[in-house]
C-alpha cells in the first residue's frame, strides 16, 4: 500500500526535527566537544500518575573551560544550585540558565517538576497506560552530554531510553531503572509502559528487544524476525551495528521515530501489516545513518536520501520493482517541484510531516536525494559505492558528518574527482530535461547506421551518463553515452534494423519525464500551479465539502461550471466535482464509476497534455468525508475508488517506460494463402450489425467498394440502412423525399446544399444513393451542421454557442479515447496552416463533435430499428475502430461492429480496421469545367467572373473578367451550387451555352450567349 511511503517520511522527518531542534544551538560552537570534555548530565526522576506529572533532579558535571546554556523554559524550576550555592538572580531569568566557563570543574543542580496536561504536547504523555517523554522534559543544553538517567516507575512498567545497558530492580513497590550510554548525545528520550518484552539476538553478542503492549503482544515475533534480518543486512553492508542493543518500542502516541538504540512506533502504525516490510527497515537503517552518524547541522540533510535509497528503494529492488519505484519518485518530484521554487538539495534540512505544503521539499530531500545516491552508485560502481559508505560510516560514527564528508569518502575510495558531480546535483534547482532529436538512419554496406542527437533543454547542460536501449529486429543493444553539451550527436552502426530507441528505460537518471512517460496522478493535480475545481451545481458544494476542505491549502479555485471558459479548460488542471455536469460530459462523456462510494479518476486533460483532469463522483457526503482525508496517502495513483472510507480499487495509468522514439516500422504483410474472396469476406461481415466502410473521399475505388458491399449485404438481408457522413442531420427530410421519389436529383442537391456542405464530386456517391433509392433503403444523415463545428473550432470550444445551438450537440463527448488526441494532432499538423496553430483544442473539440454526433445518430437509428443492419459511409479517420466512431457507438449501445477499409498501404490499418480489401485504383472521368473563378456573393444575380484560367476553355471562347454568368444552357444560376449542379449533367455534352452580362463603359450592360466547348480539368473546386 502507498501509505508505506508516507509513513516512512513521517518517521524520519520527525526524528530529524527532534535532532535538529537541539543541533541548531551548536552553530557558534568553535570545535567538536570530544568525549573527554563532554559534560555529564545526571537525571533522576519520579512520576505522579494522577497529576500526569514528573519531579526530577538534574545534576550537570561541567568540565573546566566549558560554558553552558540551559533551556528551562518549559519546566517548573524550584531550586538551582551552582557549585553548592543557590543561583544568583542575575544568572537565571526563569527561562534560561547561563554558566560561564571556569578553570575548575563545576556542578549545576536543577530541581524541577513538569506537568503534562492533556494535549499539551503531541510528543509527551504521562498516564497509567504509558509514559512518553520526547519534548523538553529536562533542562536541554547547548552541548552534547553523557547522560546518566535514573527513573522510578510503577512496578508493572518497563522503560526504554537511549542506552547500551538498562538496569532495573524493585524497591518496595516501585521499580528503579538506570540507563547507561557511553556516547555523548544532544538529547535523550524516555518511554515506559506496561510492556511485554521479548528478546532476540543478532550480530556478535547484541540484543534485540520488542516492547509491545499486552494487547499487541502477538505482533512482536514478526517484528523481531524482520528487524533481525534488517540489522544483519546492514551490518553486512555497512559495518557493525554501532550499539549493543536495539529495541522496537510501541508508543501510545502516533509517532514514528528512530532514536539511538531504539525505534518508537505508534500503536496504530505497528498494527499496519506492511510496516515490517517497509518502514521498519528504514528505521533500523537510521541506526547507522541519522543516529550512528548524525547529520552535521552546517551541511544539510543527506540522511533521508541515503536511507530512502538503501532501504525503501532497495526493498523495491529486492522485488524487481526498483525502476518502477524510481519512476514513481520522478513522477512525485515533477508533480510538486517547479524551478521557480528554487529548491536545492544541499539546502534541505528537514520538513515537518504535518506540513501539507511540504511536498515539494520532501520531493527534493527524499526523492531527488535518493536518486542522487543511485546515480552515484552508477558512477563509481556498486563495489566502490558500498566500500565508500563503509569508509564514511567508520570515519563518522558517534559524531556528525555532512555532504563534504560523504564526498571525501567517495573520492578517497574511488580515486575519482566528484566535485562537479556533487555540485551539479546538490546546488542546482533544475533537473536535466532530455530529448532525442533528429533520428536518422543511413546505410553503409547495406547495414543501418543510426544517427541521433541527445539534447539537454536546460539553460546550462549537465554532465551525464545517459543510458539508451536500441531495439532492433534482432535484439536489444544497451549503451551509455556521456553527454556534456546542450546537443550531442551520435552515430551507431548496427547489425540489424533499429525499431525503437529508448532513453533511460530503467529510470537511472534524475530528470524531467516526457509527457508520454508521465501518468495522470492525484499528486499532479495537487501539485499543479494552476488548478480549478468545477461544481456542476451549487448543491454539489455541500456534497463535496470535506474534499474542498482537504484542498483548501493547495490553492485551488472553486467555480461553478457556468463560470468556466474554453480558455480556462485548456489552461488548468481540472477537478470535476460530480461527473454529471455538462462540462465534464463534454470532455469525458460519463465515466463508469462504481455506484455507492467515492471515486477519484485522474485523466490527462485532453485539451492540454501538461495538465490533468480529475473526475470525482460520490454517492453521498458521508462517503466523501470518510475518504477525503486519506487521499493524501495515495498521490501516486490515477484511479482510486473508496467505499465507506475503505479503498476498493486503485491503479496507475500505464505510460511509456523511458523516452521512446519510434524509428523504422518495417511493413506488415498478409500471407496470400489467408487472403479471401470478396464473397467470403461478406459472409464474415454478416454477424455484424454496424459495418463501417471507410473512404478517402476522392478515392473512386473506395466508393466502388461501398457500393459492392451495400449490394452484397442487401442481397443477404434487405433490412439494411446506410448512414452517411456526407449529409447533416437537418437534411434528413430532403434525403427522405428524394429517396421516396418526391424530388428529382437536381432539387435534392439544391435543397440539401450538398455542394455547399460536402463539395466533393457528387458522382462519387450517386450510385450508392440511387441504389438505396431504387430499393427503398433508408439513408441516414449522420453529420452535425457545419457552421456549428466551424464555430467551435474557431472559438476553441463550445463556449460561444448560444443555448439553442448547444442543444444540438451531443451532451456526452469523450475527448480522451486512447490515442485520439495524438491522431487528431497529427492530422492537425498536416492540414492546418501555421496561422491556425494554437487553435488545436478547438480542432480537437470539433473533431470529437463530429464523431460523437455521428455515433449518436447511428445509435438513435438502431434503437428505433433494432432489426436493421447499418452500413456506415464515412472518412477513414472517422471509422478508426480504436478511437473514432465505433467506440463511441459501443459506449451508447452494445452492438457488434466491424470496420472495413481499402488498403492504403499504411501499417496502422491492421490495428484500426477489421477487414482490408485490395481494390485496384479507379477514377471517374474528370469533372467538366469551364475554366473560370467565380465570386459567389449571396443575393446577387448571377456570378461574377473574377479570373480566367489561362489554359481553360472559357478564355478561348471569349468570356472576360467581370462578366456575370447568368445561365448555363438556359438554366439560371445564382451561386456556385447552381453552377456545380448544372455542370454535373454536362459531362457528355461537347459544349455548354453560357449567358453572360457584360458591363460596358458608356452604354447599358450587354447580355451575350457564349458557347464554351468543355475540356475536363483536375481541380474540383474550380469551375
Ligand atoms: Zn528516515
Amino acid at each position: 500500500m502507498d501509505m508505506t511511503v508516507k509513513h516512512a517520511q513521517l518517521y524520519c522527518s520527525a526524528i530529524v526535527a527532534a535532532l535538529f531542534l537541539n543541533m541548531v544551538f551548536l552553530k557558534n560552537r568553535p570545535a567538536e566537544a570530544g568525549q573527554l570534555t563532554a559534560p555529564v548530565h545526571n537525571l533522576s526522576m519520579e512520576f505522579a500518575m494522577q497529576s500526569s506529572s514528573l519531579r526530577a533532579n538534574s545534576r550537570i558535571e561541567l568540565p573546566a573551560g566549558v560554558t553552558l546554556h540551559l533551556d528551562l523554559s518549559s519546566l517548573n524550576v524550584s531550586r538551582i544550585i551552582i557549585n553548592g550555592q543557590p543561583a544568583e538572580s542575575g544568572q537565571t531569568n526563569n527561562n534560561y540558565l547561563d554558566i560561564a566557563s571556569s578553570q575548575k570543574d563545576q556542578e549545576i543542580l536543577v530541581t524541577y517538576s513538569k506537568e503534562i496536561g492533556p494535549g499539551s504536547s503531541p510528543y509527551n504523555m504521562i498516564s497509567e497506560t504509558g509514559i512518553t517523554l520526547i519534548d523538553s522534559w529536562y533542562p536541554v543544553a547547548d552541548h552534547e552530554m553523557l547522560f546518566k538517567l535514573t527513573a522510578h516507575i510503577p512496578a508493572n512498567f518497563e522503560a526504554v531510553s537511549e542506552a547500551d545497558e538498562i538496569i532495573a530492580f524493585l524497591i518496595n513497590n516501585t521499580k528503579q531503572v538506570t540507563f547507561r550510554f557511553p556516547y555523548p548525545l544532544f538529547s535523550i528520550n524516555f518511554i515506559a509502559g506496561p510492556y511485554v518484552v521479548s528478546e532476540e539476538h543478532f550480530g556478535e553478542g547484541k540484543s534485540l528487544f520488542a516492547y509491545f503492549f499486552p494487547e499487541d503482544e502477538e505482533l512482536a515475533p514478526g517484528y523481531l524476525v524482520k528487524a533481525k534480518k534488517y540489522l544483519e543486512r546492514y551490518e553486512e553492508m555497512l559495518g557493525p551495528y554501532p550499539y549493543s542493543r536495539f529495541s522496537i518500542v510501541e508508543n501510545r502516541l502516533p509517532t514514528g521515530f528512530a532514536m539511538p538504540t531504539f525505534t518508537l512506533l505508534g500503536q496504530s502504525v505497528v498494527r499496519l501489516p506492511f510496516i515490517v516490510d517497509t518502514s521498519l527497515g528504514h528505521e533500523v537503517l537510521h541506526a547507522w545513518f541519522g543516529n550512528g552518524v548524525r547529520m552535521s547541522p552546517q551541511e544539510g540533510n543527506w540522511v533521508e536520501g541515503l536511507t530512502t535509497y538503501l532501504a525503501d528503494q532497495s526493498f523495491a529492488a529486492d522485488e524487481g520493482r526498483d525502476s518502477v519505484y524510481r519512476k514513481e519518485q520522478l513522477v512525485k518530484y515533477q508533480s510538486y517541484v517547479r524551478p521557480d521554487m528554487d529548491l536545492i538539495l544541499r539546502n534541505f534540512s528537514n520538513v515537518d510531516h504535518g506540513d501539507s505544503k511540504g511536498q515539494p521539499i520532501r520531493a527534493v530531500g527524499y526523492n531527488k536525494s535518493s536518486m542522487f545516491f543511485h546515480m552515484l552508485r552508477h558512477k563509481v560502481g556498486p563495489e566502490v559505492f558500498t566500500a565508500s559508505l563503509q569508509d564514511f560510516f567508520k570515519r563518522s560514527r558517534y559524531t556528525t558528518a555532512g555532504w563534504t564528508d560523504l564526498q571525501t569518502s567517495f573520492e578517497t575510495i574511488s580515486g575519482v574527482n566528484l566535485a562537479e558531480f556533487f555540485s551539479q546535483w546538490l546546488d542546482r534547482n533544475d533537473v536535466p530535461n532530455l530529448a532525442v532529436q533528429q533520428p536518422e538512419i543511413t546505410n553503409t554496406d547495406g547495414y543501418p547506421v543510426l544517427h541521433f542527437s541527445i539534447v539537454q533543454k536546460n539553460d546550462k547542460p549537465y554532465l551525464l551518463d545517459v543510458p539508451l536501449v536500441i531495439k532492433t529486429t534482432a535484439d536489444e543493444i544497451h549503451k551509455t553515452f556521456l553527454v556534456s553539451e546542450s546537443s550531442s550527436r551520435f552515430e551507431i552502426p548496427l547489425p540489424s534494423v533499429p525499431q525503437t530507441l529508448v532513453l533511460d528505460p530503467g529510470y537511472d537518471l534524475m530528470r524531467e519525464l516526457a509527457p508520454s512517460e508521465l501518468p495522470p496522478t492525484w499528486s499532479r493535480f495537487q501539485g499543479a500551479a494552476t488548478k480549478i475545481a468545477i461544481l456542476s451545481s451549487e448543491n454539489h458544494r455541500t456534497l463535496y465539502r470535506s474534499l474542498l476542505q482537504e484542498l483548501e491549502e493547495s490553492e485551488v479555485r472553486v467555480l461553478l461550471q457556468d463560470e468556466i471558459t474554453d480558455k480556462d479548460l485548456a489552461a488548468n488542471s481540472l477537478l470535476f466535482l460530480g461527473t454529471d455536469g455538462e462540462l465534464s460530459r463534454s470532455l469525458f462523456a460519463q465515466p463508469d464509476h462504481p455506484d455507492p462510494g467515492f471515486t477519484v479518476d485522474v485523466r490527462n486533460n485532453p485539451l492540454n497534455p501538461l495538465q490533468v483532469a480529475v473526475l470525482v463522483s460520490a454517492s453521498d457526503a458521508g462517503q466523501v468525508e470518510m475518504a477525503a482525508g486519506k487521499l493524501r496517502h495515495y498521490g501516486k495513483y490515477s484511479y482510486l475508488s473508496f467505499k465507506d472510507g475503505r479503498l476498493q480499487d486503485k491503479n496507475i495509468t500505464e505510460t511509456d517506460t523511458g523516452i521512446k522514439i519510434d524509428l523504422v516500422k518495417l511493413p506488415d504483410g498478409i500471407e496470400t494463402s489467408s487472403a479471401q474472396t470478396f464473397d467470403a469476406i461478406i459472409k464474415k461481415l454478416l454477424p455484424y450489425q454496424v459495418i463501417y466502410i471507410g473512404e478517402g473521399h476522392t478515392n473512386h475505388e473506395d466508393h466502388q467498394l461501398q457500393l459492392e458491399i451495400a449490394r452484397a449485404l442487401y442481397e443477404h438481408d434487405p433490412r439494411l440502412a446506410i448512414g452517411m457522413e456526407m449529409f447533416t442531420r437537418p437534411t434528413q427530410a430532403v434525403l427522405d423525399r428524394y429517396l421516396a421519389g418526391e424530388l428529382d436529383e437536381k432539387s435534392f442537391l439544391k435543397e440539401s446544399h450538398y455542394f455547399k456542405t460536402w463539395r466533393f464530386d457528387y458522382r462519387l456517391y450517386r450510385d450508392i444513393i440511387n441504389f438505396a433509392r431504387h430499393n427503398k433503403l433508408p439513408v441516414i444523415a449522420l453529420n452535425l451542421e457545419k457552421n456549428l463545428v466551424n464555430q467551435v473550432f474557431k472559438a476553441g470550444g463550445p463556449n460561444s454557442l448560444d443555448d439553442e445551438e448547444r442543444s444540438l450537440l451531443p451532451p456526452d463527448r469523450k475527448l480522451d479515447e486512447p490515442g485520439y488526441r495524438e491522431r487528431i494532432e497529427t492530422a492537425y499538423m498536416m492540414h492546418a496552416g501555421q496561422e491556425q496553430k494554437g487553435n488545436f483544442s478547438g480542432f480537437l473539440q470539433a473533431q470529437a463533435l463530429w464523431d460523437e454526433t455521428m455515433a449518436e445518430a447511428i445509435v438513435e437509428y438502431l434503437k428505433a430499428h433494432p432489426d436493421e443492419r447499418m452500413m456506415i459511409i464515412a472518412g477513414r479517420g472517422h471509422v478508426d475502430k480504436i478511437n473514432a466512431i465505433p467506440p463511441r457507438v459501443a459506449r451508447r449501445l452494445p452492438v457488434a461492429q466491424a470496420v472495413v477499409v481499402n488498403s492504403g498501404g499504411t501499417p496502422a490499418e491492421t490495428e484500426t480496421a477489421d477487414f482490408i480489401f485490395f481494390s485496384p485504383p479507379s477514377s471517374l472521368s474528370p469533372f467538366p469545367l469551364l475554366g473560370v473563378m467565380l465570386d459567389d456573393t449571396e443575393g446577387a444575380e448571377g456570378l461574377l467572373v473574377t479570373a480566367l484560367s489561362p489554359e481553360g476553355q472559357a478564355i478561348g471562347a471569349g468570356i472576360k473578367e467581370k462578366d456575370i454568368i447568368l445561365a448555363i444552357d438556359s438554366q439560371p444560376v445564382n451561386d456556385m451550387e447552381d453552377v456545380k449542379i448544372e455542370m454535373l449533367y454536362k459531362e457528355k455534352n461537347g459544349s455548354v451555352m453560357v449567358r453572360v452580362r457584360r458591363p460596358t463603359l458608356f452604354f447599358n450592360d450587354r447580355e451575350l450567349d457564349i458557347e464554351i466547348p468543355l475540356k475536363n480539368a483536375e481541380n474540383p473546386h474550380h469551375m
